[in-house]
């Protein structure tokens, strides 16, 4: 079992029309590896500043994260902040403060270079080939990406989408980068561009994944107090990947539980600010859920 996520680990500033939290602990890797924490031990690559609470790498380590690839650097911790409407599917990002972030070349430790499986979270594209050239021959590459590279890296974005076994995009990151309106239309064109599987998350309504012979829904879970929309596409990666960490498999009937084990983890991150909730889970927990999702949607 292995799975090395490569992303952000951060100080995020949340504003929502329910309250404001200031610089409390987040970033894609710090969501998607605590996600994956329940089902396998991930690896997270990143860097922070020296600001950033050993209280927090405690929690992670006791959670069974591997912090040997988080680089501490002198200087401040990468800085997020962003704002959601009443529409919890959009956000505005109001501020960047790349911080020690800013010259992150990810090194990949010896330890890690045999890993199975590769998570690009948000990562600038044109430091992909750095972070995959390190690796021997993992058998599964994913990437995210957000709106920022769409917008102003887009030659590279999809150059890198034909290195990439699984891409996770929300509905707004599909139709940027596909230019079509029908979500089913743009995750075929997605999956013409070189993946193997293409996830498109759609928020409150859950999250379509494509393949060559699938076509899979799987539902949000029903909830009625999104706290904070922080980290659900993270957390869904991490429920996803780490799920089919641990069943080694990639047959369609692993790929759908991946899916709903997905958005189990992402149900459970919007229920309170940062990570919290995360926190607070335990592997009984995670299961009830699954079970409800599948009463949710038998018939
Ligand atoms: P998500 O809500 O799953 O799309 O991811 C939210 C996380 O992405 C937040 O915790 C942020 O810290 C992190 N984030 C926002 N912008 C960036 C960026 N430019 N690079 C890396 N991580 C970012």
């Amino acid at each position: 079992m292995s799975l090395v996520i490569v992303g952000s680990v951060a100080f995020d500033t949340i504003r929502t029309p329910w309250g404001d939290r200031e610089r409390i602990v987040g970033g894609s890797g710090t969501y998607c590896s605590l996600a994956a924490s329940f089902f396998t031990r991930p690896r997270i690559v990143g860097v922070v500043g020296r600001d950033f609470p050993r209280k927090t790498l405690a929690e992670l380590r006791a959670r069974g994260v591997d912090l040997a690839g988080l680089k501490i650097k002198a200087g401040q911790t990468f800085h997020w902040e962003g704002r959601y409407g009443e529409d919890p599917n959009r956000r505005t990002t109001l501020r960047t403060e790349l911080n020690v972030f800013a010259d992150f070349r990810p090194r990949i430790p010896e330890a890690y270079r045999g890993s199975r499986i590769v998570y690009l979270a948000n990562l600038n594209p044109e430091h992909h080939a750095f972070v995959l050239d390190q690796f021997r021959r993992p058998a599964l590459v994913a990437m995210d990406t957000i709106r920022l590279w769409i917008d102003t890296k887009r030659d590279v974005l999809l150059k890198e989408l034909g290195r990439v076994d699984i891409f996770f995009a929300n509905d707004e990151e599909a139709r940027l980068v596909t230019g079509e309106t029908n979500l089913i239309t743009a995750g075929k064109a997605l999956l013409g561009l070189g993946p193997s599987l293409v996830v498109l998350k759609k928020g409150e309504h859950g999250a379509l994944v494509f393949g060559r012979d699938l076509v899979f829904g799987v539902l949000a879970h029903p909830c009625e107090h999104v706290v904070d929309p922080t980290g659900a596409g993270d957390s869904f990666a991490g429920g996803f990947l780490g799920y089919l960490d641990k069943t080694r498999g990639l047959a369609v009937r692993e790929v759908r539980r991946a899916a709903v084990y997905g958005s189990v983890m992402a149900s459970f991150a919007i229920e309170d600010f940062g990570i919290n909730r995360l926190l607070g889970l335990d592997r009984a927990l995670v299961e009830a859920r699954f079970r409800q999702f599948r009463r949710l949607t038998t018939f």
